[in-house]
């Protein structure tokens, strides 16, 4: 096919390119809200960016016309530091008893631990991956729900602290961690008798070079969670970037819902950046993780199976 052939075809798959949207969401508009966030300045809790931050996703929310409920409390960490914690939740089609559960994390790492320059280490990360890249997803899920309703009502939940201290500590959530912190709380106050019929948990989506495995808790203890999210990104022509194989098994914000008796997965490209001599981790915890690493186009196909999955279309 000549070039002129598939720009008048429009249909970019068949020369090799991308071929979205396929849904409402919009990935450009989620690619400028990572910029956004990271212009904030790190999202560490407690600070000046962390607090412009969650002003801003509660005000989006609300702009869109969502519900919006905030939990509020403080944090002791092992080491006795007291840390203010914020997770803010939008209901969407809030009378809607059959509910779907949306999970990302909006604070960012405060060290750059796996930075090769050791003065960076103490730094905190822009996080335009690790962090923005989830928070952007949720909300232009929100705004795609409003173009395409959902079939089921849908909660999108913004937790806190996720990578505030040192996975390293984490052994179950009655150990008092200093990571997965909101989703923690979140999951052990949520009401028992009436769990969504399923979560998901959204990070670092938002990888250039895409290419999201199946997360190992997720298939060991929510494996229908799992098939059905790699059906519906199957369904829209998607499976070059949810790879139908198990990768990694991780300590994310899945796991306190996990325990909690509520099936959610982690839908997460670990694969961050390329693994060099100097970026063992890749761009993973390090002061790389920066915009110009995230795409548009990655937010567009995680965004198209997030709204696919709650609407059917
Ligand atoms: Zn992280």
């Amino acid at each position: 096919m000549s070039l002129v052939a598939c720009l008048a075809a429009l249909t970019l798959s068949s020369c090799g390119r991308f071929a979205g949207p396929r849904t409402a969401f919009d990935g450009n508009a989620a690619y400028a809200m990572v910029g956004t966030q990271v212009g904030f300045g790190p999202r560490v809790p407690g600070s000046v960016g962390w607090q412009k931050t969650g002003d801003w996703i509660v005000a989006t929310l609300k702009q869109l016309g969502d519900s919006v409920t905030e939990q509020r409390w403080m944090h002791v960490t092992p080491k006795g530091d007291t840390v203010p914690m914020r997770n803010i939740i939008a209901h969407i089609a809030p009378a809607d008893a059959q509910r779907v559960l949306y999970v990302t994390h909006w604070d960012t790492r405060p060290t750059a631990d796996n930075d090769p320059v050791i003065g960076n280490r103490t730094k905190p990360i822009p996080g335009a991956n690790d962090g923005a890249s989830g928070v952007a997803l949720l909300l232009q899920v929100a705004a795609a729900l409003r173009k395409t309703p959902p079939t089921v009502g849908v909660d999108l939940l913004f937790v806190d602290g996720e990578d505030y201290g040192d996975f390293t500590n984490y052994s179950d959530t009655t150990s008092n961690p200093d990571v997965l912190i909101g989703s923690t709380y979140y999951a052990r106050h949520m009401s028992k008798d009436s769990l969504p019929l399923y979560g998901v948990l959204w990070d670092m989506i938002g990888d250039k070079d895409l290419d999201i495995y199946q997360e190992g808790n997720s298939v060991a203890d929510a494996p229908e969670v799992v098939s059905l999210v790699w059906k519906t990104a199957k369904d829209l022509g998607y499976s070059k970037y949810f790879i139908p194989q198990t990768g990694e098994t991780l300590i994310d914000d899945h796991v306190p819902f996990l325990d909690n008796g509520l099936h959610m997965i982690d839908v997460i490209d670990y694969d961050y950046g390329p693994k060099t001599a100097q970026y063992p981790e890749g761009w993973h915890h390090t002061m790389q993780d920066t915009p110009d690493k995230v795409s548009a186009q990655s937010l567009q196909i995680v965004g198209d199976v997030a709204v696919k999955l709650v609407t059917g279309k």
